[in-house]
């Protein structure tokens, strides 16, 4: 599943491989033409910009953006190279000099006006990327303020305008390094736990990035007693999207 260390980790392999180059763009999955990707052919990617789940591809005055939801990938593969899905299912190809990066799958692929990014319904109301170098916290931290404090904390990280880029994994793993329990409103969650919460989101995903280990969790999708105190751990579906929170019921309080 993509989560903002995810997509960090693509836009910097994708960047390698391809920005400052002339791309030839193909569709050979019927999504990514109806997604009129083909008019980029021929354009220079002058950056990739990754902001939370989203990765929004520079061509000048217009823009690819990519969000790849629970089950697309953005592969990259050297020309020749045998690719690890058939060709017939990927939405989009972007040939560079030397390697093709390869889109399957997602809930968005589409070009847009590089002006209308800033107004884009879907992007202008993104709240700041938790792994943005200079994220300004005490701003987060506002913004969950002002949310409704019914909310329970476990649901109100996964919004993306509070804060983009945390998912499933990072809810539940950052509420349980924090000792907080996910299922409390936020009415109920002090400044110093949301703090606490959000910068352990912030420095487990930014040594995701680092390592691409995201596969060893202290709770998410742990099966047996929990590793710091040997109590339960339970999960269940939260939020009005069901999306599943893992969480130890004794020392997260
Ligand atoms: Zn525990």
């Amino acid at each position: 599943m993509a989560e903002g260390d995810t997509i960090l980790r693509a836009k910097e392999r994708l960047s390698d491989a391809l920005v400052g180059q002339s791309i030839g763009v193909s569709a050979p999955n019927p999504r990514g033409r109806a997604a009129g990707i083909e008019r980029l052919d021929g354009r220079t990617l002058a950056g990739i910009n990754a902001h939370g789940k989203h990765l929004l591809f520079d061509f000048g005055d217009l823009v690819l953006h990519s969000h790849l939801g629970m089950s697309g990938g953005w592969h990259v593969y050297g020309r020749g190279e045998r690719w690890r899905r058939p060709r017939t299912s990927a939405w989009a190809v972007l040939s560079g000099e030397r390697s093709d990066a390869v889109e399957f799958g997602g809930p968005t692929l589409r070009v847009l006006p590089a002006s209308r990014v800033a107004i884009d319904p879907q992007l202008a109301r993104l709240g700041p990327d938790i792994l943005a170098p200079e994220l300004d916290l005490d701003d987060v931290v506002a913004k969950f303020r002002a949310a409704d404090p019914s909310r329970t904390l476990g649901d109100a990280l996964l919004d993306q305008r509070l804060t983009a880029g945390i998912g499933n994994i990072f809810k539940s793993e950052a509420c349980f390094a924090a000792k907080v329990d996910p299922w409390r409103p936020l009415a109920d969650v002090s400044e110093a736990e949301l703090r606490a919460v959000l910068e352990a989101a912030r420095d487990q995903m930014l040594r995701a990035v680092t390592t691409g280990d995201r596969h060893r969790f202290a709770v998410y999708k742990h099966r047996g007693p929990c590793l710091r105190c040997r109590g339960r751990v339970l999960h269940r579906g939260q939020g009005d999207a069901n999306r599943t929170t893992w969480w130890c019921e004794r020392c997260q309080v």
